[in-house]
């Protein structure tokens, strides 16, 4: 489970976070959803640790992790754009997180031929990631993140670069993938229809405040306050 207790962020003079509070119980996929600037890549870097919050706490299957840095928290993440190893294969990139953890050779084969299989990648093992087109290439940053069976995957507009098709086929396959690994799992998205499709609980984020949690059925049929209304409305 992922609980942000108070959490507040300022930019300057500028407010990016306001006092927000959330829950996601364990194996949940949770959408963080809000219009452009809202603040949700601000807070999802806060839970990953690569942001420090100004005040409240972060904690990660319920230990205290506010003041822990990325690296201590077990979290996996995969952004926009994805940077991965231009010089390393796709399985020596997939592999990157286990061998520095010295993992053995023979299980790091073992759990790399499953994460490939995993995302349909296995013809593409021997590739370079400049050698993948955009969907294969966020599919090989999610075997990675998972590699290391992370306790959360933070997920930042992870397909937001694709083209309309494949970003709903990785949407699709997300949720498959999800129902096959239920890892606790928080993503990013600015599409009120990939956050109704994809998630078991949304929550709005607009102006740095938590407008709204609740399951797709909840925000759709009874939005808390005309903002949630407006945003969620008839998708046209
Ligand atoms: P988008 O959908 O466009 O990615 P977002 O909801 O992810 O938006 P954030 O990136 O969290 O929004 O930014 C929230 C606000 O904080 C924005 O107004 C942004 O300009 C501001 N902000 C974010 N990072 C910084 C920074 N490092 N310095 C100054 N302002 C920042
Ligand atoms: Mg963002």
């Amino acid at each position: 489970s992922i609980d942000v207790r108070g959490v507040g962020k300022k930019f300057g003079d500028f407010v990016a976070l306001d006092d927000v509070s959330v829950s996601i119980p364990t194996g949940q996929l949770t959408a963080l959803l809000g219009p452009s600037g809202g603040g949700k890549s601000t807070l999802l870097r806060i839970i990953a640790g690569l942001e420090t919050a100004d005040t409240g706490t972060v904690s990660i299957e319920g230990r205290d992790a506010t003041s822990l840095p990325a690296q201590k928290r077990n979290v996996g993440f995969v952004f926009q754009h994805y940077a991965a190893f231009k010089h390393l294969s796709v399985r020596k990139n997939v592999a990157f997180g286990l061998e520095i953890r010295k993992t053995p050779k023979d299980e790091v084969r073992r759990r790399v031929d499953e994460l490939l299989a995993l995302v349909h990648l296995t013809q593409f093992a021997d590739r370079k990631p400049a050698q993948l087109s955009g969907g294969q290439r966020q599919r090989m940053a999610l075997a990675r993140a998972l590699a290391v069976q992370p306790s959360v995957l933070l997920l930042d507009e992870p397909f937001g670069a694709l083209d309309a098709k494949v970003r709903k086929e990785l949407r699709d396959w997300l949720r498959r993938l999800h129902d096959e690994i239920p890892v606790t799992t928080v993503f990013v998205t600015h599409d009120q229809e990939e956050a109704l499709e994809v998630a078991d609980e949304i929550v709005v984020i607009n102006e740095g405040r938590v407008e709204q949690v609740g399951s797709p059925d909840d925000l759709y049929d009874t939005p808390a306050n005309p903002f949630v209304m407006g945003f969620l409305g008839p998708v046209t």
